[in-house]
């Protein structure tokens, strides 16, 4: 096996962050969201990536390297940190904050770097340890609570990260020969594990940032096809998804499903007369009018147009239908008011009861026929579906 010197370990080395960069620089391309964020760790990385590569291919007589090397480490670890703030939903940091993280780094390392290889080195592993903790700090959230897998793989890397600083930290301390041009001070065989580790982290992170756009940009996604943009209430898909299980669960507590459905009464007219927009806002009037009635938690969805569903748990049906009549009452008690305009609004509502091993299409359909009916004795009324 040949072996590899340390500085030629950091060339090498010096490539990790690059592709990482790289990666993120495609990604951005098409990755409008966290486009931000993606373009702030693509620089931190290239910034690591240069100071490993400066370092490994410059004149080894020369000392400037490793100061190069140490401000490129410390500055782009800052701007990494940044972006992962963001992705793990950390509150941002303003910009004059930014700046002193950036600059009391450099400040510091600048004047250690004229007073000796000592006490550089070790300004170099104390801010890198500070700046390690720092970041593990930040994303405690997500180690502590995570919201999904990614989350929680990026928090463990980083504490392992900030552990790695330690033990250089304490290495440090006990070396007492040359200044190494890697300011690394942790003894063969560690040495090269760490070389390894430095080298694959980037790559690592690089990944796992992806994860968590990807784990981010998919919970948007659903919460965008499960929320109603009008009202705010959960879609048909999602009730859906929710009703199965739902339905368990009632039946297993000894309750009784009932479905509910509601629907406007003569709503064309009112946009008609009064505009699309006044319509809106009823319609987001009698959601919240609705969602008054409930206990929080049961399942209410905009079904479609001026049509909502409500899943509910009882205990008889003659519940139901005071729920029912409870959610008419609602809505037709108090007109609706819009600037100087008063509209009076009223609902019917179908109900049916929802027994096992009947479909919700079909408990649904009994509700469809009931509020028909209430439609035809006149409306602003509830009505119960027969014996199914
Ligand atoms: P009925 O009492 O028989 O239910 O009469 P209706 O006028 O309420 O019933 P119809 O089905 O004829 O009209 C429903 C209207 O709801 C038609 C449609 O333009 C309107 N609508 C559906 N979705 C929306 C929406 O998101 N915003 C607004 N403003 N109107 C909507
Ligand atoms: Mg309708
Ligand atoms: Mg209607």
């Amino acid at each position: 096996m040949h072996a590899v010197d340390m500085p030629f370990s950091y060339v090498i080395g010096g490539f990790g962050p690059w592709a990482a960069a790289l990666m993120m620089l495609a990604a951005v391309q098409s990755e409008y969201l966290h486009r931000g964020a993606l373009s702030r760790c693509a620089l931190g990385f290239a910034l690591l990536g240069a100071g490993l590569v400066a370092n490994g291919w410059s004149d080894p007589a020369a000392r400037w390297p490793i100061l190069t090397l140490a401000l490129a480490a410390v500055v782009g670890t800052a701007v990494i940190y940044r972006a992962l703030r963001q992705l793990v939903g950390a509150r941002p940091t303003r910009m004059p904050r930014l700046a002193l993280e950036v600059a009391l780094p450099c400040l510091a390392l600048l004047p250690a770097w004229t007073a000796g290889p000592r006490s550089f080195a070790l300004t170099f592993h104390v801010l890198c340890l500070a700046v390690s903790l720092g970041i593990a700090w930040t994303v405690r959230r997500a180690l502590v609570a995570p919201r999904n897998t990614a989350e929680a793989a990026v928090a463990v890397i980083l504490l392992l990260y900030a552990g790695t600083w330690v033990y250089a930290l304490y290495a440090m301390l006990r070396h007492d020969g040359p200044e190494h041009r890697h300011l690394l001070y942790v003894e063969p065989p560690f040495l090269a594990g760490y070389a390894v580790l430095y080298a694959l982290l980037p790559l690592l992170v690089g990944v796992l940032v992806f994860n968590l756009a990807n784990a981010r940009l998919h919970h948007r996604l659903r919460r965008h096809a499960n929320t109603d943009d009008l009202t705010g209430l959960m879609t048909r898909r999602a009730l859906l998804e929710q009703a199965g299980p739902w339905q368990d669960d009632v039946l297993e507590r000894g309750r009784q499903p009932v479905v509910l459905l509601l629907d406007v009464d003569h709503f064309k007219p009112i946009n008609d007369t009064h505009g699309h927009e006044r319509g809106d806002e009823v319609l987001r009037a009698v959601s919240d009018r609705l969602a008054g009635t409930l206990r929080a938690g049961t399942p209410l969805a905009r079904w479609g147009g001026e049509e909502f569903l409500v899943l509910m748990d009882v205990a008889s049906l003659d519940q139901a239908a005071a729920a029912a009549e409870r959610m008419r009452a609602a809505v037709a008690e108090r007109p609706f008011a819009s600037g100087e305009s008063r509209l009076k609004v009223t609902t019917s509502i179908g109900v049916s009861a929802w027994p096992a091993g009947v479909d919700l299409a079909q408990a649904v359909a009994n509700a469809d026929a009931a509020l028909y009916s209430a439609k035809r004795e006149g409306r602003d009324q509830a009505r119960m579906a027969g014996p199914a």
